[in-house]
């Protein structure tokens, strides 16, 4: 609960932005920065293993993004999907990206994809009642499970 409830001096700063030059950083959350990606745990995730996915240019619109940003994305999301599998071993996922704050984007500026892990019997369903939201692993120990596998993606030929 520390990090749900706890308050980020830096609100408004773009998550997506911080430790620019640095391939991770525990601090933010940063699982792995390369050249062009950028991924990271939410912080304030719908499940174990929420993972947001995004360009390192900061762009909002799909339109802004360039082929080939748009084909190192999905190469990312489909690695990180093979990587929480690996790890978390969930049922299934949830994949997609909001685009506006009409959408529910809450970074708007910033185009993201959210890959959720979602697991039968999971109680993802009391986000939506009551804003409690039941994460059985805390999201350091997530992190530092995924980091390496994460890092190794900046040894691939698309990061
Ligand atoms: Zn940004």
């Amino acid at each position: 609960m520390d990090y749900i409830l706890g308050q980020d001096d830096r609100a408004g700063q773009c998550i997506f932005d911080r430790a620019p030059d640095k391939p991770c950083d525990r601090k933010e959350l940063i699982l792995c920065r390369g050249s062009h990606i950028v991924i990271l745990l939410n912080r304030f995730p719908y499940a174990n293993g929420h993972l947001l996915i995004a360009p390192v240019r900061h762009v909002g619109e799909l339109s802004d993004l360039l082929p080939d940003e748009s084909a190192i994305l999905m190469e990312h999301i489909r690695l990180s999907v093979a990587i929480l599998k690996k790890h978390l071993r969930p049922h299934g996922f949830n994949i997609g990206l909001n685009i506006g704050s009409v959408a529910g984007a809450g970074l708007a500026d910033h185009l993201h994809f959210h890959v959720v892990p979602r697991w039968r019997d999971d109680h993802n369903f009391m986000t939506v009642i009551a804003e409690i939201r039941a994460i059985p692993q805390h999201i350091e120990q997530t992190y530092d499970q995924l980091l390496p596998d994460f890092q190794n993606l900046l040894h691939g030929p698309l990061s």
